[in-house]
């Protein structure tokens, strides 16, 4: 009986080992080469069209970030997760002082 005991016990920790090998495969894998860094997110190499949030990325969570929205100021998307703002470039909004001010034929264009 004891050894049977000793026999589960063992196989007990086989199983949390196996959890940990697991935990520390997933680990691994979140920092092989399986990701793409492009200013300013990250991208899985197998959804390159899924900007990932570099903040929950350092947390080893893999977060996508919602769609991109113009504020004025830049063009920004909001993590889904730790919904952080993550600036992607400049606002493509018309009037913030791009346009020359020299009264030619594209003046009728900003204003
Ligand atoms: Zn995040």
């Amino acid at each position: 009986m004891e050894v049977y005991d000793q026999l589960m016990s063992l196989k007990r920790n086989t199983a949390d080992l196996e959890d940990q090998n697991r935990e520390l495969k997933e680990k691994l894998r979140f920092r092989s080469e399986d990701f793409d860094f492009k200013n300013p997110f990250w991208y899985e190499k197998r959804y390159p069209d899924r900007p990932l949030c570099p903040k929950c990325r350092s947390k080893q969570v893999a977060a996508p970030v919602g769609a991109p929205y113009d504020n004025g100021s830049g063009v920004f998307r909001r993590c889904l997760t730790c919904d952080t703002p993550l600036e992607e470039g400049p606002s493509r909004r018309s009037g913030t002082g791009s346009y020359q001010d020299d009264g030619g034929p594209s003046g009728w264009m900003g204003r």
